[in-house]
C-alpha cells in the first residue's frame, strides 16, 4: 500500500515541457491538451506526434516513473491500444545548481506498467494506480541543463 498525497505538479511540468521541447518528429512547437483529455497531456502543433507528460521533483532520472489510474490505462490496453509514448521532465540540485532533463521516451512495453493501489488523501479512498518501470528502455534526451 501506498500513501500518495495528490498534490498537482503535472501542469507545471506540463507547461516547461512545452517551452523547452519541440516535436521530436517534425520541429514544431508544441501544445498543451485540456486537463480532460484521457492519456496524453501534450500534442505537436504541426503533426499528428503527442505523448504524455510526467515530471519528478528533486531526485536525479531514474528508472521508476509514478504513473496514472491504472482503470484507463488498462482498459485501453486491453482493446489492444499501445501505451502512449512518454516524456519524461526530470528536476534536481546538483550542489547549488538546479539541472534539468527532458527525455522522451517514444516506445513503452505493456510490460513495463506496474499496477498497485494507493491510499489517496485527499479522496479518501483506495484507488488502483500504476507506475512506469522504464529500466533498460531506449530515449532521448530533448532538453538538458
Ligand atoms: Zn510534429
Amino acid at each position: 500500500m501506498v500513501t500518495i498525497n495528490n498534490k498537482i505538479t503535472g501542469d507545471k511540468g506540463e507547461l516547461e515541457v512545452i517551452k523547452h521541447v519541440e516535436c521530436p518528429n517534425c520541429g514544431r512547437r508544441l501544445m498543451l491538451l485540456p486537463n480532460s483529455y484521457p492519456l496524453y497531456d501534450v500534442q505537436c502543433r504541426g503533426c499528428f506526434f503527442r505523448a504524455q507528460v510526467k515530471s519528478t521533483n528533486g531526485s536525479k532520472p531514474h528508472d521508476v516513473i509514478r504513473g496514472a489510474g491504472w482503470d484507463i490505462i488498462n482498459k485501453v490496453l486491453k482493446s489492444g491500444a499501445l501505451v502512449p509514448p512518454l516524456i519524461v521532465n526530470f528536476k534536481w540540485k546538483e550542489g547549488d545548481k538546479q539541472r534539468q532533463e527532458i527525455r522522451f521516451y517514444p516506445f513503452i512495453k505493456k510490460t513495463n506498467l506496474c499496477n498497485y493501489t494507493a491510499n489517496i488523501k485527499s479522496r479518501e479512498r483506495l484507488y488502483k494506480m500504476f507506475n512506469y518501470n522504464l529500466k533498460g528502455m531506449k530515449f532521448y534526451v530533448l532538453y538538458e541543463k
